[in-house]
């Protein structure tokens, strides 16, 4: 299944100037209509599935989830999109530009969410969805960065374990970037196991030991299983990879995987704290299917999710991906 909400979060309509492709995932579905897919027999819409203010407490702190329904509002998302420098000037931000404000910004994020969510109980249902959206890798208990307000994957896997649908989880995250979010939020939990493969340095694993808060960094946060990949080790991914889920094995299969399908890691990939990792489209789509041929063999159904992919060819790893699956390969 691949599952669309419309109406996607638009950055610049909020003045924000971050190259996020506002129509990535209209370029996926027109890529696959080209190749004569997804049909109506792969496409899902939105079902109702809504993610609300008790599932964001499941996850993370009080104080933090009701700033974004009160006032705090409009601090907490340049805060999470980091659009001030420390001198108080703006990064990244026009507010003069913006035609919407910020509140908007924060109810779309958690509209966004529910795909999340509605994603996973259709791979239960079906063994496999892919949803345009999702993938907020980098939310954390009380605070976001890295332009994710909250953890919509740890929320999904809450609300599924509060539902009673699931009792286990594994989040496998080969987005460019380390998932320090999911990291922090399941760790000393047995019941969800994280890997992730990413960029050995930068961005978040150049922050300093503690910010001014006394939080630690993410280089300080293990996954179960972390995978750096040093710059010029392009070669070494795919073995790296595979090695990796062997290591997965030594727990029992979850109820259900999700997958955290940055595009980022692409050679094409236009965001400047990605230059590090430079896959081509033939590796990142060997990725992909290293990843579904690993739970499909197992029967563990799979929850996939696009995350990072910044630039104008963001778009054509997502689509090499699922016109494989649709064609039934
Ligand atoms: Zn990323």
């Amino acid at each position: 299944m691949v599952l669309h909400y419309p109406g996607g979060i638009d950055l610049t309509e909020f003045g924000i100037e971050i190259p996020v492709a506002p129509d990535r995932t209209q370029q996926v579905l027109d890529a696959l209509a080209a190749n004569g897919g997804p049909g109506a027999a792969w496409l899902r819409g939105p079902d109702g599935s809504a993610i609300d203010r008790d599932d964001l407490l499941r996850v993370h702190a009080p104080a933090y989830v009701e700033r974004g329904f009160g006032p705090g509002v409009d601090e907490l998302m340049i805060e999470v999109f980091e659009l001030r420098n420390d001198d108080g000037s703006y990064h990244r931000y026009n507010p003069r530009a913006a035609r919407r404000p910020l509140s908007e910004l924060f109810a779309g994020w958690v509209r966004w969410m529910s795909g999340t969510y509605q994603c996973g109980k259709e791979a239960l249902r079906d063994g496999f969805c892919f949803y345009l959206g999702g993938g907020a890798h980098h939310g954390h208990y009380d605070f976001g960065h890295g332009f994710c307000v909250f953890n919509d994957i740890v929320t999904a896997i809450r609300r599924l374990q509060a539902d009673g649908s699931v009792r286990s989880a594994w989040v496998i995250d080969v987005d460019a970037h380390k998932g320090d979010g999911t990291a922090a939020l399941t760790a000393d939990d047995p019941s969800v196991a994280t890997l992730s493969v990413h960029m050995a340095r930068g961005w978040p694993l150049d922050l300093p030991e503690r910010d001014r808060l006394g939080r630690p960094a993410p280089w300080l946060i293990p996954s179960t299983i972390d995978v750096p990949i040093a710059p010029g080790e392009e070669l070494e991914y795919i073995p790296r990879l595979r090695q990796a889920l062997a290591g997965l094995d030594a727990s029992p299969p979850p109820d259900i995987a999700y997958v955290v399908d940055g595009a980022d890691p692409y050679e094409h990939d236009e965001l400047p704290s990605t230059a590090d990792l430079r896959l081509s489209l033939a590796r990142m789509a060997e990725r992909d299917e290293i990843v579904h041929e690993f739970l499909a063999a197992r029967s563990i159904p799979q929850a996939w999710l696009m995350s990072g992919g910044y630039g104008r060819r963001a778009w054509e790893p997502f689509a090499a991906f699922l016109s494989a699956r649709i064609a039934g390969r």
